[in-house]
């Protein structure tokens, strides 16, 4: 591995969660010294001792890798993290607001300030939170009112794409890196961090502190928008007799289309996509551009259609009621090989059913904690073959590759009732109705 070279700046990462410790992880792989900080003692504690508090493939490895090598700490002292850092990250969470569809900044706010008012000497900090337009901006000032370093302390904005499942590949392969910067120190310090990943031929694109913002928002509105396209499609479908996943396939064979993102089913969640779009759209009504942005608010109606029409077809598919049904329902996170219940579609989905009445067992490989945190009333086992035990409908709701390679006959022998909703069109239909299945998908004719 590479020897710590003296002159490369030192970095802290300001907030471990699912973006913060990948990055503060991965930069510690790529060479740099580097201190993550959060409030939360209890997450500092697990990562001093080399455990990723949440799951993601491959990150586990990288943590082994870098406490290794001496070049990894964490701390949830300020005033280290002041006096170590060069640049400093800052990756806290921006939730949807409790009280509105806003971001709610107070962490973002508490980081910057914490750092700020003890730093007293030229040093950067880089937001990477995903954050309404114009809030770089802002705080600049901010932080350089509280600052014992005045305009020495510059600020930038490096928004993160990373995807969940896939964080450490994305951080250390991305498609594109974005600079907002406001000073060409900043740029040329944002440079000699990401020096590994230029060299590689990541494609840099360098710009002012508003436009790194609106790209990260704009690209997440695009991915839910087309998500919510297909799934409008599906609607249309389920009115005609259509099928939605003929017709996507046929879309995806358009290269000006593409297929990605382009999965009809039970739609988006997770802590980025529902709250982003939600956000913009607040914040560009406040900025008086309301109008551009008001079909966000179709996305997110399409979207949240496809979690009661879900509840619809299980209803359907158990004879017309939910009481007293036992529904085995099949994941629980936002996606596969994620342990995020944030907005999950699938805890949602199963929440629904349990308050018409349903008796909801609910197996995740991975994110049956958070889910009993989030809905401690649904009934969680520790395996697919108990959650469909007895069941009169089996609900796939998050596609794990553990449920798609399920045997139709195996799972058949352990129900009450050959019935399956297919939430996300992860299955193949022959092979379920060739076993005496009912089978029933979003946006797909059914012959009984
Ligand atoms: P998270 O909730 O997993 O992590 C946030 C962390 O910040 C927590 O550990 C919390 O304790 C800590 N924190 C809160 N206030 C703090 C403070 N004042 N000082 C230090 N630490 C503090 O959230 P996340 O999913 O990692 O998201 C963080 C940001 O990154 C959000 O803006 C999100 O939109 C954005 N983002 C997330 C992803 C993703 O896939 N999770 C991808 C791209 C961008």
């Amino acid at each position: 591995s590479t020897l710590p070279n003296p002159a490369a700046p030192k970095v802290t990462v300001v907030g471990t969660g699912y973006l913060g410790a990948t990055h503060a992880i991965c930069m510690a792989v790529l060479g740099f010294d580097v201190l993550g900080v959060d409030v939360d003692e209890r997450k500092v504690a697990q990562l001093r001792a080399g455990k990723v508090p949440f799951f993601e493939p491959g990150l586990p490895e990288k943590l082994d890798r870098a406490m290794a090598t001496g070049r990894l700490h964490f701390t949830t002292d300020f005033d280290e993290a002041a006096a170590f850092g060069d640049v400093h990250f800052v990756c806290v969470g921006t939730p949807q607001a409790t009280d509105s569809s806003a971001a709610e900044l107070k962490y973002v706010h508490a980081a910057f300030a914490s750092l700020a008012s003890r730093i007293d000497r030229k040093a950067l900090l880089v937001g990477k939170s995903t954050v309404p337009i114009g809030t770089a901006a802002r705080l600049t000032g901010m932080v350089q009112g509280l600052s014992p370093a005045g305009p020495e302390l510059e600020l930038a904005w490096n928004p993160e794409f990373l995807r969940e499942g896939f964080a450490v590949e994305d951080t250390l392969h991305p498609d594109r890196l974005v600079f907002g910067v406001a000073s060409e120190w900043a740029e040329s310090q944002l440079r000699r961090i990401f020096h590994p990943l230029l060299a590689d031929g990541t494609p840099l694109i360098v710009t002012d502190l508003a436009t790194a913002e609106l790209v990260k928002v704009a690209a997440n509105s695009f991915l839910a928008t087309k998500i919510s396209f297909i799934n409008a499609m599906a609607e249309v479908c389920e009115a005609t007799g259509a099928d939605v996943s003929l017709l996507a396939r046929a879309l995806s064979l358009d290269t000006r289309i593409g297929g990605r993102f382009l999965k009809p089913g039970l739609g988006f969640g997770g802590g980025c996509l529902p709250k982003d779009i939600r956000a913009f759209k607040h914040r560009a009504e406040e900025l008086g551009v309301g109008q551009a942005v008001r079909f966000l608010g179709e996305v997110d109606s399409i979207n949240n259609r496809r979690r009661t029409r879900s509840v619809d077809l299980i209803r359907e598919l158990a004879g017309g009621t939910l009481s007293g049904v036992k529904v085995a329902a099949l994941g629980a996170a936002f996606k596969p090989n994620s342990d995020d219940v944030r907005d999950a579609p699938a805890l949602d989905v199963a929440r629904l059913l349990y308050l018409e009445g349903a008796s909801v067992t609910v197996y995740d490989p991975e994110a049956n904690p958070n889910a009993h945190r989030t809905y401690p009333d649904l009934d969680y086992v520790g395996s697919l073959a108990e959650a469909v035990r007895h069941a009169d409908v089996v609900a796939l709701l998050t596609e794990w590759d553990e449920f798609r390679e399920a045997d139709p006959q195996d799972l058949g022998a352990l129900v009450a009732h050959r019935r399956i909703f297919d939430g996300r069109h992860a299955l193949n239909p022959d092979h379920y109705t060739a076993h005496g299945w009912e089978y029933r998908a979003l946006g797909r004719p059914y012959q009984p």
